[in-house]
């Protein structure tokens, strides 16, 4: 039976629909996080490129600021002739050191590429123009007079040349003046410049195509991610679909079977066809019982017929009928004595010959019933008066047989008492036929009457 039906069975099962919808939500998700990581990732470079570019540039200007700052304070100390110059310009180059302070600050993320190459050779530049500065410097110093120990180190280390020992202190002051004025201290300055430039062109393009290259990728995971969104959407809506159609559409189906106390439609997913299947099993074996249950209380089981409960039904049954109808009621005669002479088999064997002769002996319209132990009723449905003769003659036919048995049971006979009725099963039709039953015991038995006024019921 149980193989039977597994075989019988066929459909999506909602266990295979879900570990494939859990799989492909998961490898869709997976993926999904892994490429918003990327969009992430390189938002993030992104991000540090502008970084790095905004601190490039503001350490190259650091480097422009410190280099014109020397320029600035060298010259004007030839032009002044203030000590102070000079001193503001080795502060700058000793102890401000901003020039210094900007390479280093781009050394650990920018050493070996060439913007950075180009910004430590103007700083290389910046230092051998320092050679001059300080050489005009030395020629302020000297012809100012101001004492050999009170000048910075720098300048006491560099020694005038042969030829400017013997200069006058004008000439000394305009040769130095010509040393930081002039165009071999210009043509430093413009490479100084030149190579700041280079750099910031070169940081420039760096910048650029680090960027071009992060925004591509950026916009290929962000695509990527835009179809996984889509392809999940659609997953979505699918499983909803597959959910409707595996689950609430048969689940819907069969609440209104059940409702209805019908047999189930085979719909589904296979686990709710097998459902369906082993409910309309179960419904069927119920209906089966029921229906056996049904008969076995509204039926004799010696004779077969109708028994009293079921009498009692149909009795109900035609009292709301407006129809002509008649009932015997059919008692064996001394049938005690069949008992207590044959045994109670052989009466059994009677009772269930006189239920055949009354089943077989009216029409198929008709219900026999067995009443009570010898005691039978029929009821003769579309019954006038005028059927009396044909009945009567029915029943002294079945009184001969009785009388006359072939088949070695014992000889017995019947007493039928009958009436009418234009509306249906009356409450005084039983009493009636009761009646005309008495009347024929008290006339010496085996014969049929029907109710006449007079008659004396219960
Ligand atoms: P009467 O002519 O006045 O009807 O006399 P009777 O002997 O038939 O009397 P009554 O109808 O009262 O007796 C019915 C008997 O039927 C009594 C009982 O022992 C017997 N009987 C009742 N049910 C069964 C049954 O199922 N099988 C058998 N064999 N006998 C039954
Ligand atoms: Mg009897």
């Amino acid at each position: 039976m149980e193989e039977k039906k597994k075989k019988q069975v066929r459909g999506i099962r909602i266990s295979t629909v879900n570990m494939i919808m859990i799989f492909i939500s998961c490898a869709l998700y997976v993926l999904l996080i892994t490429a918003t990581v990327r969009v992430s990732d390189r938002y993030k470079d992104v991000h540090s490129s502008m970084d790095d570019y905004i601190a490039f540039e503001e350490n190259e200007a650091l480097l422009t600021d410190g280099s014109a700052y020397l320029t600035e304070q060298v010259r004007l100390y030839t032009v002044t002739l203030e000590p102070q110059y000079m001193e503001a310009y080795f502060t700058e180059a000793n102890v401000t050191k901003r020039r210094e302070t900007a390479l280093e600050e781009l050394k650990t993320s920018h050493e070996g590429n060439k913007a950075y190459e180009y910004l430590a050779e103007a700083l290389g530049h910046s230092n051998d123009l320092m050679n001059d500065e300080i050489y005009a410097m030395r020629l302020i110093s000297e012809a100012q007079g101001y004492p050999e120990d009170r000048l910075p180190e720098e300048v006491q280390a560099v020694p005038l040349n042969d030829g400017d020992q013997n200069m006058s202190q004008e000439e000394m002051i305009r040769k130095a003046r010509e040393i930081v004025f002039g165009t071999s201290y210009q043509e430093v300055k413009t490479r100084i410049s030149d190579s700041v430039n280079s750099s910031v062109e070169s940081i420039h393009e760096m910048t650029h195509q680090q960027m071009l290259g992060d925004a591509e990728e950026l916009e290929s995971t962000m695509a990527i991610q835009r179809r996984l969104i889509s392809i999940l959407f659609v997953e979505t809506i699918a499983t909803f679909l597959l959910i409707i159609m595996l689950i609430i559409k048969p689940l819907r189906v069969y609440v209104n079977c059940i409702k209805e106390e019908k047999m189930m439609e085979i719909t589904g997913s296979y686990e709710f066809k097998y459902l369906a299947l082993t409910y309309n099993d179960i419904f069927e074996i119920k209906n089966a019982n029921e229906a056996m249950l049904r008969y076995r209380a509204e039926h004799d089981p010696l004779t077969g017929i109708v028994n009293r409960g079921g009498f009692e039904q149909l009795k109900n049954m035609f009292r709301v009928k407006d129809v002509a109808l008649g009932l015997l009621i059919v008692d064996v005669d001394k049938f005690k004595l069949v008992n207590d002479g044959y045994g109670h088999e052989v009466g059994d064997q009677v009772l269930k010959k006189v239920a055949a002769f009354l089943k077989d002996g009216f029409r198929a319209t008709d219900y026999p019933a067995r009443i009570g132990g010898d005691e039978f009723a029929v009821i003769l449905t579309s019954m006038s008066e005028e059927m009396q003769g044909a009945v009567e003659r029915k029943i002294a036919e079945m009184n001969d047989r009785l009388m006359h048995p072939n088949d070695g049971l014992p000889q017995v006979s019947l007493s039928v008492g009958g009436a009418f009725s234009e509306n249906g099963f009356t409450d005084d039709l039983y009493q009636k036929a009761d009646a005309a039953l008495y009347v024929v015991k008290e006339n010496g038995r085996c014969g049929c009457r029907f109710y006449e006024e007079g008659m004396k019921t219960s």
